[in-house]
């Protein structure tokens, strides 16, 4: 982040890349960076515009199957994501996002579709649907607490050498393989997490922005956010 203007958060494809609230993930962003004393500007950049590669933080959310094939398309030739990944910016992409960033997933008939190559993911389809809450514990060395949030998807994903799991799921299906749920490398994540994820996991927006500052934060007290984790944990963990 350029110490001279605001953190810029870029929300990806709000026309194509949007289900299940994934939007609230750029508010919790503002929100937590405000708390902090830092100045953010949220872009909204849909699919028939470049997409910035002086962003910050880049969101992607999930989407049907065929706006997330359009979406792998035109993110392709704009080219913008890649350079900005390539620099070191943060990216955090849920369920069809998640999916895009690797090197190919499953088309609505289950046939290959090309991706970003951003991680060394492939997804394919899977037999089930899974839809349901999730819980997981987070890969150590990110330092952020249990996860919580929703997954619906068909899509099953495979690891590659060059992405680490990001968390060992304990209710849910996830990636459907290997019993973990998303991946990242270096500062690109991506998770079937949606509800929108950083509402129920403010651990993981802090994540996010002290990679994007590049420094440690201070916490934050905040009990809605604790008693809506609480909430979904406790259901799930008991049911
Ligand atoms: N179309 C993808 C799948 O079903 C992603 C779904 C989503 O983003 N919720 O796997």
């Amino acid at each position: 982040m350029s110490p001279n203007r605001p953190l810029k958060i870029v929300w990806i494809y709000p026309d194509l890349l949007s289900t299940y609230g994934d939007q609230g993930n750029t508010i919790v962003l503002e929100r937590r960076a405000a708390l902090r004393g830092i100045p953010t500007e949220t872009v909204h950049v849909r699919s028939d515009q470049p997409v910035p590669a002086d962003g910050d933080i880049f969101l992607l959310g999930g989407g049907e199957d065929r706006p997330q094939i359009l979406a792998a398309q035109r993110l392709s030739r704009d080219g913008g994501l890649l350079q900005a990944a390539q620099r070191g910016a943060v990216v955090f992409a849920v369920c069809a996002g998640y999916q895009l960033l690797g090197h190919e997933f499953g088309g609505e008939e289950g046939q290959p579709v090309q991706g970003l190559g951003l991680l060394d993911i492939r997804s394919g389809r899977g037999e089930r649907r899974a839809v349901g809450e999730i819980v997981g514990d987070v890969s150590s060395e990110l330092n952020v607490p249990r996860i919580t949030g929703f997954e619906n998807h068909q899509g099953v994903t495979h690891l590659g050498q060059n992405v680490k799991p990001f968390a060992q799921v304990l209710v849910g299906v996830g990636n459907g393989s290997g019993g973990f749920e998303g991946a990242y490398n270096g500062r690109v994540l991506g998770t079937y997490m949606h509800g929108p994820a950083l509402v129920r996991n403010p651990g993981l927006a802090d994540l996010l922005l002290r990679w994007a500052v590049g420094q440690e934060l201070h916490p934050i007290e905040d009990s809605w956010a604790g008693r809506l984790r609480e909430e979904r944990l406790n259901a799930v963990m008991t049911a």
